[in-house]
Parts: structure tokens; sequence; C-alpha cells
């Protein structure tokens, strides 16, 4: 299945009642700090939509406006507190705080826009300080300044408050850098130009078809309707509550630009299980840059989407990743491994894709070892996991050395020790040899957990371990052998009996 074909049932439906088109489909985000996986679940709503759209054969833009001109409102975390001099800059004009891109906004956008290039996205990324210099919103500041006072009474009556006696749709940007805070005075719709007075009194002029300032960001929303032709654009609830942007924007749009609303669509946040709603500004965020290390593309679409985008989302990359990924690979793979084995072969023999195949074949999973790129991927993912968010009882190591642990174990475990290593055979797979060591325990009246433990101490130092029969299996026969024989003949205090 192709990643530009996976289409939802809920965004079939937004299709359904998206008209014939052609369509322009557009989502926007301001780069004013870590773009996190959130932010993601918006642009793929938007994707789906758009994919939607394209399957219906119909005409189809897909533009991803990046509120590059948006000033700068707080500083994110991990920024240096002297930026607060740029508060009210544009982010386009903000300096990268660690020096490795052309603007601030650039620093957060980039890694994004990378991020959407690898998942195979096609996306057009539109930075709007750019729209505003090469003349492309123009018109619509002409209107929007041209309709100061429709545009006035409409956010008074929306939002319920008073506006300023001086207020104006457009934000000129005064000789301090600021694009707030100015007070305009006179429009020169001729020459696309405005007079305004800086926050010092004095009279300057700016130019707003070359980006000398911008649309304050509810007038904005719906002028960009206007100038995209956006047919579809979907919002997070911060944006739809009740006199929230949207409510402002949509009569702006019937009334002001005499141009139709998009249709919407109103997606959920999501949640870090245990830490709350993701937000940059509180600096809880996971980016979908660090996602893809330990998942392909499809399935961080599917992840960051769920079953229903409107609904919010729990996002557990510990514990409960291992089934996803499961219920995940069930739908796209004919013989998936289970994810949880991959760690478990994946922690055993590195990096290494020919002896992970071996393992792989003793355990049972023949198909899965047949590629050996998808397998060097598909082990990378579960490394990675199993480092960064697995929980403990995932993680474990094949000591090189005997562990000291075995001094723990007592005479009974020894003997099944000694019993395995002369029945274990080479060239048995995963489930002959979970027979194997299961009648073994059986036959010595030893519980299966305190067998279980006894090669779990032997070969990994702890107690507990991943699933045994497939582990053991893909192991080095001799090599378990000889452990096993080697232990069984140690005493309680380390020592060989004689
Ligand atoms: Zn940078």
């Amino acid at each position: 299945m192709s990643s530009n074909l996976f289409i939802p049932p809920w965004a079939e439906q937004v299709a359904e009642q998206l008209g014939t088109g052609p369509h322009v489909v557009v989502t926007g985000i301001s780069p004013s700090g870590n773009i996190h996986a959130g932010n993601l679940r918006e642009v793929l709503v938007a994707e789906a939509v758009a994919n939607a759209l394209k399957a219906r054969g119909l005409e189809v833009r897909f533009v991803f406006h990046a509120d590059t001109i948006d000033p700068l409102r707080k500083i994110a975390p991990g920024i240096p507190a002297d930026y607060k001099s740029y508060i009210g800059h544009s982010l386009s004009r903000v300096p990268d705080p660690e020096g490795c891109h052309d603007s601030y906004a650039e620093h957060f956008l980039s890694p994004f826009e990378e991020t959407l290039k690898r998942m195979e996205m096609h996306v057009e990324v539109l930075r709007s300080h750019e729209l505003y210099e090469d003349g492309f919103y123009t018109e619509v500041t002409r209107e929007a300044i041209e309709h100061t006072e429709a545009l006035r009474r409409i956010l008074q009556e929306v939002s319920g408050r008073e506006m300023p006696k001086h207020w104006s749709p457009y934000l000129p940007r005064a000789g301090s850098g600021q694009v707030v805070g100015a007070r305009v005075l006179e429009h020169l719709p001729g020459e696309n130009k405005v007079v305004f007075a800086d926050e010092d009194g004095w009279e300057e002029v700016a130019d707003y078809g070359r980006g000398e300032g911008k649309l304050g960001w509810r007038v904005e929303l719906a002028a960009r309707w206007k100038a995209l032709g956006a047919t579809f654009e979907p919002f997070g609830k911060d944006h739809t509550s009740r006199g929230g942007s949207t409510d402002t924007a949509d009569r702006m749009a019937e009334e002001v630009f005499r141009y139709p609303v998009p249709g919407r669509y109103e997606y959920e946040w999501i949640q870090i299980k245990g830490k709350g709603a993701m937000s940059s500004s509180k600096g809880i965020v996971l980016l979908p840059q660090e996602m893809l290390e330990i998942m392909p593309p499809d399935a961080l679409r599917r992840l960051i989407l769920g079953r229903d985008p409107a609904r919010a989302l729990d996002l557990d990359l510990g514990a409960g990743f291992p089934r996803f990924m499961d219920e995940y690979r069930a739908e796209v793979e004919p013989y998936p491994v289970p994810f949880a084995h991959l760690v478990t072969v994946a922690q055993t023999v590195g990096g290494e894709p020919e002896k992970a195949a071996v393992m792989l074949r003793r355990g049972g999973y023949e198909e899965a070892a047949s590629d050996l790129a998808e397998l060097r991927r598909d082990l990378a993912y579960a490394r990675n996991w199993a480092e960064k968010w697995a929980p403990e009882s995932y993680r474990f190591g094949v000591r090189e050395e005997v562990p000291l642990e075995v001094a723990n174990l007592d005479a009974e475990q020894r003997t099944y020790l000694a019993a395995v290593a002369g029945r274990l055979e080479d060239g048995m797979d995963g489930e002959a040899t979970q027979d194997l060591l299961y009648s073994t325990a059986v036959e010595l009246g030893l519980k299966p957990k305190t067998a279980f433990g006894a090669l779990y101490t032997t070969l990994l130092g702890k107690k507990s371990g991943p699933k045994a029969g497939s582990f053991v299996a893909g192991l080095d026969t001799d090599f378990v052998r000889e452990r096993f024989r080697h232990v069984s003949g140690l005493t309680t205090a380390g020592e060989v009996e004689d």
C-alpha cells in the first residue's frame, strides 16, 4: 500500500462533502518553537483529505502555510532570555538562537520540512514573509484596509471586546522592527502604502505590496483563504472555540472578502501519556523526527492520526508501543515478526542483519529473514526503541562472561540447566525449543518461572527476559549448551565442583 494513497474513512467522508473543486487544501503553522507531533497531526489531517480528493479524480493543490512573518510572542524553552528584545519582531527577521539557520523561523521550520520530505509528503511549503514580499497579499491587504470599519465591527461583535479607536487590520513594521504597536494614519491605495505613527510618534510609510508589515492574524486568516483560494483547512480546538479565530474569520470571509468559508475539520490534541497535552511553550513535545527513528513514515501517519483525529489521543511510545507496531504490521506485511521479538533480536545481535537473519530463521520467521535491507531498517527501529523508550523489562544484553548473578541459583535450577544442555539440539526452532524448556521443567517438578529464571540469569544476568523459546533458539546452540553446562557445574559459592 503506497503511503500517499492511504485514505482513512473519516477523510473519505470529509471529501464527500467538499464538492468538485478545484481544491486548495491548506494547513498553517507558526514556527515559533519546536514543531511537534501535535502540529504534525494537523498536517496529516490535511494530507488525508487531499488524498481523498485526489482519489476522487479531483484537482488538488496541498499547501503548508508557514507563518514566518508572524511576530515572536514569547520565548520558547531553551531560547536565551535576551531574546525578549525580539518580541514583536517577525520570526523571519529574528536571528537563529543556535546560529545554524538564516532565522529563528527557519531554525524550527527547516527540520519539520525535512521530516515532511522523509515522509514523502507531496505538499507545497510556503513562507508567509515571502508571500508578502512578493506581493501575493497586496490585493487582499488593500481590501482589508478599505474595509477597516466593517472588520472592526465583526471583531467587536464576535469577541465582545471594544477595539482601540485607531485599530487597523494592517500592522506596519516600525523602524524598531516591531510589527505591533504602530498606528495607521492614512491609506495610499494607489501606491500600496500606509502612513503610520511609530511608538515614538514619528510618521513613517510602509509599502504593503513589499512585505513591510502584515495583516493582523485574525484578518489574515480570512484574507489568505481568499488569496490562496482555500477550499479546506483543518483547525485545532484552540481556534474553533466560541469567539475564537475561526468565528471571526468566517464572518470576515463572507461579509468583507466575499469569499465562501472553506470546508473544515476540527481535530483534537495529542497528549503524551503521563505528561499531558503537547505544547512547545511548556516544553512538552515529541518531535516527528525522533519518532521516525523507531517506526516507518506510514506507521507514524497512523499513530498520529489514530482511528479518528476528532478524538484526543494519548500517545504511548513506552509499554504500549509494541502492540501498536504489531497491529500496524499485521495490516501491511504478510508475515510480520512480533515487534517484541525484533527487539530481542536487535539486542542480541546488534546491528548485523546477517546474524539477525540466522536468529529469525531459527525462531521460525523465515520470511522476515529474506530481505536484509528491510531487516536492517527494522532492527534499527527496534534497537532505537529499546534504547530510548522501552520499559526496563524489555532491555537486556546477552552477557559475554558468566554473570555473577548465577551464584543465586539453587541446586534444582542447576540440574535443570544441565538437563536442558543435554537435550538442546542444533536446528531446533522456537516452538520446539519452547516445548523442550517447558517439558524439562515439568519433568523435574520445577515451576516454569523458577526454571526459566535460571536460564535468564545464566544468559542475561536477569530473572526475566524475552519469550524463552525463540530467544534461546536464536542463539548459537554450542554457546548455550556450554554456558548451561558450565553454570550447572558451579557450586552456590561460585566455585567449580571436583
Ligand atoms: Zn538553526
